[in-house]
């Protein structure tokens, strides 16, 4: 079981993806919780590379095909194996991201990025997308919370950008509504938790 957590930036994504892995670990199963961009040696580096350079200081083209270079290693060397041994993964972030990011926030086309991630997932799909859906106000203030711990350079994007992924997302969602999850983030923790391993176990069959 492939479960992926999307939204933009402050949706609370890795505070859910870790709930849900505690909850199906302390259920039995064997859990692989895992993020994007990253999650092998190399994708954290090509992570680093966009990251660490900052936000729109890379051309969106070369930004689209690292987001997907450091897919493409996680898929092979992660994701696959990890289902093939029956276990769930849990991912924060997949082709969405980038589809959002990439394809729509910089512009670049739904169309050219859903393919080149295609073809670099090896058509690898997620049996559920959990899409926690931030406006872009509610994203910044949780964003300016979670950077007093540590400085997060992306905060220098724009609430129209952010908007525009918002919309990105929602409307992917929309196009595959039996594989989505749309919950509102302004929800609580417990319970949007809640709604999201009602949601895991129908998918089990538990
Ligand atoms: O998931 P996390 O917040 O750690 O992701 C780091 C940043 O990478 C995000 O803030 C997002 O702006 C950016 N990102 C991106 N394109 C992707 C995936 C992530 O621009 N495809």
């Amino acid at each position: 079981l492939f479960v992926v957590f999307e939204g933009g930036d402050g949706a609370g994504k890795s505070t859910q993806a870790a709930r849900l892995a505690e909850a199906l670990d302390a259920a039995g199963e064997t859990v692989l919780r895992t993020r994007e961009p990253g999650g092998t040696e190399i994708g954290e580096e090509l992570r680093s590379l966009v990251l660490d350079h900052g936000h729109g200081t890379v051309d969106p083209r070369t930004e689209a095909l690292i987001f997907a270079a450091a897919r493409a290693a996680h898929v092979e060397q992660v994701i696959l194996p990890a289902l093939a041994a029956g276990h769930v993964v849990v991912c924060d972030r997949y082709i969405d991201s980038s589809v959002a990011y990439q394809g729509v926030g910089r512009g670049l086309g739904v169309e050219d990025v859903l393919n080149v991630n295609r073809w670099a997932t090896q058509g690898l799909i997620p049996h559920l997308t959990v899409l926690l859906d931030v406006d872009a106000a509610a994203g910044r203030r949780r964003r300016t919370v979670r950077d007093a711990g540590g400085a997060d350079r992306l905060e220098a994007e724009s609430d129209d950008f952010h908007t525009r992924n918002r919309r990105a997302f929602l409307d992917l969602a929309a196009g595959d509504p039996a594989r989505y999850l749309v919950l509102d983030a302004g929800q609580g923790v417990d319970e949007l938790a809640g709604a999201v391993l009602e949601r895991v176990r129908g998918l089990r069959g538990t």
